[in-house]
């Protein structure tokens, strides 16, 4: 028996609230900063030495209750590895859908798939599909580093795990549950990194890594992929940013200069229209068009990014809320005490790329101008008319791509109109 599903409203229920001028609300609860990997990239794997947390269960119930009542429709519960407490988050995913809360996203850096050969693989892994299956959860992420499973595996330092992935997937997929590879985006994405440090060696180099991720995706069975732009924040330029975090990195792994950046964005933009018909690739290239464009031509150029207006962070530290992952010195305390109304709308940031927040933000952009100043949206359409092109594309893929149902199968029939010519 597999789980009952929760009616999703589509794309207008995303769309809506735009028209009362506000984007829909976005809140990322770390449950626990406690890991058992050790991603080089990364402050939170197990090798390194800090007093770990964990959120309590009742306390996140709160702050969800808080978020339902103020317009926050999509909750990601991240870690750390939030699947060392596998009971405890489809607990809260499930009680975030009663509570009205449609878009639910968890992951996990994939534990749980090792030792694929042992009898009890396929009874562990369908308990855990029939959980998510019950809970209703919406986004089911899996973590992938590289497209070359030795490299994946030994970054994370959990051997076997792409087999036991390959294993895996069909079984969720009896549970109508079709996950996401998560490419956190990294020097070794293709293979060890080798490529000179030229922009056109860079760029090169890129293309090759982002198209070989996408076959190896698609390869292993996967039939959604999203990427996590690099967790670093610019080493030539740090600004006013201090994580809170751990997620984020100076590992050279992940430390890309502006130029880079752009590099690695365009390359990326550049690979999706060749795999946007196989694989539903929740990237939108809106936001990476932006993103080039603040790094080499404009830095006011992208839409402000909505972090602390209605898109936040918890800590699992110290169970504050936080701007974003980011902005550790703009503590805004206890989620459930945060007045919405008081919080300045007008606040600008686009100090850095984190895509939780600034792809939605790049998406929203638009109508959110549309609607609360026209004269404004009306510039900006004239001024690049490409990126509302683009804009237009990603409403449309999102469309075919049911808004990245993570409990539907992909229509490969609607997707075919997203097919290289
Ligand atoms: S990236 Fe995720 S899985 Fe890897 S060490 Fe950090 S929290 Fe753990
Ligand atoms: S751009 Fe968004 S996510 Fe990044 S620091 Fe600013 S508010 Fe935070």
């Amino acid at each position: 028996m597999h789980g009952t599903r929760k009616q999703r409203k589509g794309i207008t229920h995303i769309l809506f609230p735009l028209f009362g001028n506000r984007v829909p609300g976005q809140l990322i609860i770390q449950y626990t900063d406690k890991c058992n990997a050790r991603c080089p990239q990364c402050g939170m794997r197990v090798t390194e030495h800090f007093s770990r947390s964990k959120l309590d269960i009742e306390t996140v119930k709160r702050m969800i209750d808080h978020a339902a009542e103020n317009g926050v429709n999509a909750l990601s519960f991240t870690g750390g590895e939030p699947f060392l407490f596998f009971d405890d988050i489809m607990e809260l995913v499930t009680y975030a859908g009663d509570a009205g809360i449609k878009y639910t996203r968890t992951g996990t850096n994939g534990f749980m798939f090792m030792n694929p050969s042992t009898p009890d693989f396929n009874s562990r892994i369908r308990r855990i599909a029939e959980g998510i299956a019950a809970s209703g959860l919406y986004t089911f992420w899996i973590s992938i580093d590289s497209a070359v499973p030795a490299l994946h595996e030994q970054m994370r330092g959990l051997p076997g795990v792409i087999e036991g992935i390959e294993k895996a997937l069909p079984i969720f997929g009896e549970y109508g549950i079709y996950p996401s590879a998560n490419l956190g985006i990294n020097r070794n994405t293709g293979g060890v990194f080798e490529a000179g440090t030229s922009s056109a060696q860079i760029y090169d180099s890129f293309r090759k890594a982002f198209g070989k991720f996408y076959s190896a995706a698609i390869d292993l069975g996967f039939t959604i992929v999203n990427a996590c732009y690099p967790m670093s924040i610019d080493a030539d330029d740090p600004g006013e940013l201090s994580a809170v975090y751990g997620a984020t990195s100076e590992a050279s792994l992940i430390q890309f200069t502006k130029e880079e950046r752009a590099v690695v964005f365009s390359a990326l933009f550049d690979t999706i229209p060749e795999y946007r018909s196989k694989i539903r690739i929740f990237t939108p290239r809106t936001s990476l068009h932006s993103l080039i464009r603040q790094y080499t031509l404009e830095p006011g150029y992208s839409y402000s990014c909505r972090g602390g207006i209605e898109f936040f962070f918890v800590n699992a530290g110290d169970g504050n809320t936080y701007p974003c992952g980011y902005r550790g010195t703009d503590n805004l305390g206890k989620f459930w005490e945060l007045d919405f109304e008081k919080l300045d709308k007008k606040a600008q940031c686009r100090r850095c790329d984190w895509e939780c927040f600034r792809d939605p933000s790049e998406l929203s952009g638009p109508l959110l101008t549309l609607f609360g100043n026209p004269a404004f949206f009306l510039k900006r359409v004239l001024k690049d008319p490409p990126h509302i092109k683009l804009w237009l594309e990603d409403i449309r893929y999102f469309a075919a791509c049911n808004l990245f149902d993570g409990r539907t199968p992909p229509d490969y029939r609607k997707l075919s109109a997203f097919a290289p010519e």
